[in-house]
């Protein structure tokens, strides 16, 4: 073997975290499913999610942290398809929502509302009384000033609500800026000099009930110092809670953040190392755990299919052109996020460097720069890795471009989740001619 693809140890590992085989002839299968079988119906781009990843991650994450009592809420914004949802309600897991829009999708798909935690810095009274009335199990406020409004709009309505206090811990994560969370001065949460005036409010409203102490940290976090830090925190602050506001406490919510490997050589945190970190501080305190993890659950296993449409050369550069782009996988724009690369049918040993771009009329429009990558024609597959998370949920329709199809796999089987979107999807709701020509 050369120092192809498949001598690559970083890759073999990324490849196993996302359920992803080969064949005889090298060709990349999703569980016992061909990836090329798969796209040569649904077309390209296409995302395609593999149900045992996700199954098997809940699983490792919920008997790992077995000792204590739990609730994992799936971050519904990492990937929010209803068969993604549906899947992980059937496991068990609750939900995290940060809008009115998961809120119908998890409800759509039997979530149980109990087990629903409402997040973000800016709810509408609609969403809340949305919420409200659906009976969520709690709803994280951000702000003193969110907890006024809730206090007079529960009165108003006349229903109660479980509320939990997002705290900023300001504890500094060791992630890109824009999905660090948890530092003082960001939008996030309350800052723990407010935490008596929250109290207070709490307090003063007989509609309000303080159960829960939350933090989110920030995302794609490697280490498990930050969550160590902030339940150090939060116990702190049930400690020097009065009896009284402590007496309606039931959980804790350490948020989301988990990261996992892109790049094939990040040491991870595993769910047995995020449980050494959790469990001995919760065991006697007789509250719940609660954790929000996205990305961890339905990252790795899902990849992004894309056809290589041509090559080109510009300033010394071979410049791969691919079908998918900036609006289908945003995350290499956006944060200059490494996602790995893989040719779908081939086991050549040799590579170039290349760029490789999509069709949108962006400088900012690419995948991956300077990639080695073994030699591709026009029609080739390539298969974009990590793309389960904070993909096609970040996706739009950018240049009139229709959003991919999803495809679900199982087994040797597979289904489409969403089918391509059509022309009819992207002109919904326009009106061309609105003055009736009289412009
Ligand atoms: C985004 C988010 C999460 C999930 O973050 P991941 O890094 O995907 O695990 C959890 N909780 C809250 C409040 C969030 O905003």
């Amino acid at each position: 073997m050369g120092q192809g693809v498949l001598n690559n140890s970083r890759v073999d590992l990324l490849l196993a975290d996302a359920g992803i085989s080969r064949d005889r002839r090298g060709s990349l299968l999703s569980s016992d499913a061909a990836l090329a079988d798969i796209v040569a119906e649904v077309g390209t781009p296409a995302f395609i999610y593999n149900t045992d990843v996700i199954r098997t991650r809940y699983q490792n994450l919920a008997s790992a942290l077995a000792e204590v009592p739990h609730l994992i809420c799936y971050a519904v914004k990492a990937n929010s398809n209803l068969a993604v949802l549906k899947l992980l309600a059937d496991c068990g897991a609750g939900a995290d929502i940060v809008s009115g829009g998961e809120l119908n999708r998890v409800l759509a798909v039997g979530f149980d509302p109990q087990r629903i935690v409402f997040s973000g810095v800016g709810k509408t009274n609609e969403e809340l009384q949305a919420a409200l009335e659906a009976g969520v199990g709690q709803i994280n406020a951000e702000s003193v000033e969110e907890l006024v409004n809730l206090a007079s709009l529960t009165e108003r309505l006349g229903r109660s609500a479980n509320v939990g206090i997002r705290i900023n811990p300001d504890i500094v994560a060791d992630t890109h800026p824009y999905i660090a969370t948890g530092v003082g001065g960001l939008k996030f949460g309350i800052p723990i000099d407010r935490l008596p005036r929250a109290l207070e409010i709490i307090a003063a409203a007989p509609s309000l009930n303080l159960t829960g102490l939350a933090v989110h940290l920030g995302s794609q976090l490697l280490s498990t110092d930050p969550y160590r830090a902030a339940l150090a925190k939060l116990l702190g602050i049930v400690d020097s809670l009065s009896a009284t506001q402590r007496g309606s406490l039931r959980s804790l919510d350490l948020g989301g953040g988990m990261g996992i490997r892109y790049r094939g050589d990040e040491a991870t945190i595993t769910p047995d190392e995020l449980a050494a970190v959790v469990i001995p501080p919760m065991r006697d305190t007789g509250l719940q755990l609660k954790i929000e993890p996205g990305r961890y659950l339905v990252g790795s296993a899902g990849l992004l299919i894309t056809k290589v449409l041509l090559t080109k050369e510009s300033g010394g550069r071979r410049i791969v052109v691919v079908d998918a782009a900036m609006n289908d996988l945003i995350r290499p724009s956006f944060y200059d996020a490494y996602h790995a690369i893989v040719p779908v049918e081939s086991l050549e040993s040799s590579h170039s460097v290349v760029d490789i771009v999509g069709p949108v009329c962006e400088t900012g429009d690419f995948l991956a720069r300077s990639r080695d990558l073994p030699p591709v024609e026009d029609g080739s597959l390539l298969a974009v890795l990590g793309a389960g998370a904070y993909a096609f949920s970040m996706s739009s329709q950018y240049n009139s471009r229709c959003r991919a199809a999803e495809v679900m796999v199982r087994g040797g089987e597979w289904r489409i989740v969403r089918r391509r979107e059509s022309f009819e999807d992207l002109i919904r709701g326009e009106t061309a001619d609105p003055f009736r020509g009289e412009w």
